[in-house]
């Protein structure tokens, strides 16, 4: 069968013929004469598909500029990556284009555009960079060697190229690993006694949501969007087990965990081809972590915007905090936040050992990320020798309406009621 990065380094098939059918000859369909003034505007998806076209190579690329794609598609950057991975991968064979499109069309509109960092671009962004990493998983997988034999995580064995499903499913995780992110952490939600973490009893509450949506989106709109509708019964529930597994696995407070997990199932067996169902799992779900992880190694001017971005929806949620009668931390207070300072602490703590325990199941892409983590280290370190604390123009915006703002009022409003009724006790003690 063949693999879906068969088709990475092709181009992006033609218009199909659909579209347009073949003349059989030329006096059955002469060219039209169009008057002089005509102008025929292309739709809505043509325009899509046309920047999908121009950026598709650059997808799979450390350089790839998601706030780019985002101007040039007018904000609609993770159905134009989305495009890319549906003809790169072949998941037509595996997924209906309309429904597919539904799908990501939907997903884009339930991110919150108001945030700083977890908005479209940032899915589009660990759309691209899972694209990247896949294709080096795919390139490591399907290298001949021994029969797979089930080396970690005990069960059936699994091995071979990285197949159709679960393409598919890594696709559509990465795109809406952050959808509907409230902007603030599950910190915060657990504090203030959201309703998110009351529904999902403080255990990952974002990505408890992001999982979720992923499959209500499915099932909304009568059908529009099931974009798993063209899969047997079998393939589904393997498509849903790595949506939710690898979802999940983007919870920072999961990230110590999954990487000893990942250590020692190297450790045990160093050939992932040789790895079971459940170490294949494995391998994906920290695969869309690193994806999650890995802006610090694109290019400078991408990885210090992503970086103010991080920082600057921080600054917000330190905002809710007060307004919450909570205190905020170092990390999101906002007359306290070094932006070099949490950058470095990230990439220390969390990409580093991320892409080390990498390098030696894809080193064609380790290698290069591992430089340019260098530069981006060197020049966030430079910053914080030269006493840079905040990024250029020195201050983030305000924390406004939106959502987490109700969390926080109603939580604001709480205080202030116990506030009185203490107040009130205490008076009739006069
Ligand atoms: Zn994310």
């Amino acid at each position: 069968m063949e693999s879906p990065m068969d088709k990475l380094m092709s181009p992006l098939s033609p218009r199909k013929s659909a579209d347009k059918p073949a003349a059989a000859s030329l006096a059955e369909d002469p060219v039209p004469v169009k008057p002089v003034c005509s102008l025929e505007l292309p739709t809505a998806e043509e325009r899509l598909a046309a920047i999908a076209r121009f950026y598709s190579d650059r997808v799979f690329s450390l350089s790839f500029d998601a706030f780019d794609i985002s101007a040039a598609s007018g904000g609609r950057p993770l159905v134009a990556v989305g495009i890319i991975a549906f003809e790169r991968l072949g998941l037509e064979e595996v997924a209906d284009r309309a429904k597919y499109m539904a799908w990501f069309s939907a997903v884009e509109r339930a991110y919150t555009d108001t945030n700083a960092y977890h908005n479209a671009a940032h899915g589009a962004d660990v759309l691209a960079g899972t694209l990247t990493l896949l294709s080096h998983l795919d390139t490591t997988l399907s290298a001949p060697g021994p029969a797979p034999r089930g080396g970690a995580g005990g069960g059936g064995a699994a091995g071979g190229a990285v197949s159709k499903v679960e393409a598919l499913a890594l696709v559509l995780a990465a795109a809406a690993h952050d959808v509907g992110h409230p902007g603030v952490g599950n910190g915060f939600l657990a504090a203030t006694l959201s309703p998110m973490a009351v529904f999902y009893n403080d255990e990952s509450i974002n990505e408890m949501m992001h999982a979720c949506r992923a499959f209500q989106i499915m099932l909304e709109g009568g059908g529009a969007c099931n974009v798993l509708g063209k899969l047997s019964r079998a393939e589904f529930g393997q498509a849903r087990r790595i949506i939710t597994a690898t979802i999940l696995a983007t919870d920072m407070a999961k990230h110590g965990g999954l990487l000893d997990e990942f250590v020692a199932a190297q450790a045990a067996c160093p050939d992932v081809r040789l790895w079971d169902d459940k170490g294949r799992l494995l391998l994906f779900r920290i695969t869309l972590h690193l994806a999650d992880l890995m802006n610090p190694v694109r290019p400078w001017p991408l990885a210090s915007a992503y970086g103010e971005g991080v920082v600057s929806e921080a600054a917000r949620q330190g905002d809710a905090e007060r307004a919450a009668g909570l205190v905020p931390s170092a990390m999101t207070d906002r007359d306290a936040i070094c932006l070099p300072a949490a950058q470095l602490g990230f990439m220390t703590r969390f990409l580093k050992p991320v892409l080390i325990a990498f390098a030696g199941v894809i080193p064609d892409f380790v290698i290069p990320a591992a430089a340019s983590f260098g530069d981006t280290e060197a020049r966030w370190a430079e910053m914080l020798a030269a006493g840079v604390r905040l990024p250029p123009g020195g201050c983030y915006p305000p924390f406004s309406a939106g959502i987490g703002s109700d969390v926080a009022l109603r939580r604001a409003r709480a205080v202030e009621e116990a506030v009185a009724a203490r107040d009130a006790h205490w008076a009739r003690f006069g």
